[in-house]
C-alpha cells in the first residue's frame, strides 16, 4: 500500500496547485456526502473521485476560455481584406466593385474586387439576413467548456453559430472564389 499512497500524494501535491475553488469546494462536499453515506472509510474515495473529475472539467473549461479569447484576437488580425487593400494602394485608379451578395451559414456576405479583375479579392460581412446591417460577434464559454459563438444585430436579430466566425468567414471566402 505504501508506494501507492506515496504516488497518490505526489499526484495530489501537483494537481491541488492547479485545482480551482470549484473543485476544492466540490471535493469537500463529496467528502461530507461520502462520510454521511458510508462513513470515514468511504468519504476519502468519494472526495478523490470528485476531485479528479471536477478538476479535469475545470481545467478543460479554463483551456476553452483561453481558446475563445485567442479566437477573438485572431479575428481582429484578420487578413481577409489584405490583398484587396494592397491592390487599392498600388492601383488607386482601379474601380472597386461588388461582385455578388450571397448567403452562407444563414448570414449574408458580399464578395468584392475590382472592375479590372475577373475574380473577387475579399469578402465583407457577415451582414444581418434581416436588415443587411453589420453584425457583432460574441464568444463565450459555457461551463463545462463548450464554446458558444453568436452574432447579433441592432435590429434585434441574433443567432448561435455552428463554427467560430473567422472559420465561417474563411469558408465563405472560398465559396466566393477568392484566391488563397
Ligand atoms: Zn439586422
Amino acid at each position: 500500500m505504501e508506494p501507492i499512497t506515496r504516488w497518490l500524494q505526489t499526484i495530489l501535491d501537483r494537481t491541488a496547485q492547479k485545482a480551482g475553488m470549484l473543485t476544492l469546494f466540490a471535493s469537500a462536499a463529496a467528502f461530507g456526502f461520502g462520510g454521511l453515506i458510508g462513513g470515514l472509510t468511504v468519504a476519502p474515495w468519494v472526495a478523490l473521485i470528485a476531485f479528479g473529475l471536477i478538476g479535469c472539467t475545470e481545467i478543460v473549461y479554463r483551456q476553452r476560455k483561453t481558446q475563445a479569447i485567442r479566437l477573438s484576437q485572431a479575428k481582429r488580425h484578420d487578413q481577409n481584406s489584405a490583398a484587396f487593400e494592397s491592390f487599392l494602394k498600388s492601383r488607386p485608379h482601379w474601380d472597386p466593385k461588388e461582385f455578388e451578395q450571397f448567403t452562407y451559414g444563414g448570414l449574408q456576405w458580399k464578395s468584392i474586387g475590382f472592375e479590372q479583375m475577373p475574380f473577387p479579392l475579399a469578402i465583407t460581412g457577415p451582414f444581418c439576413p434581416r436588415c443587411s446591417n453589420h453584425l457583432a460577434e460574441r464568444s463565450e464559454v459555457i461551463f463545462p467548456g463548450r464554446l458558444r459563438v453568436s452574432v447579433f444585430c441592432r435590429c434585434g436579430y441574433g443567432c448561435h453559430l455552428r463554427l467560430p466566425l473567422h472559420t465561417l468567414t474563411d469558408e465563405a471566402k472560398q465559396l466566393a472564389g477568392v484566391p488563397k
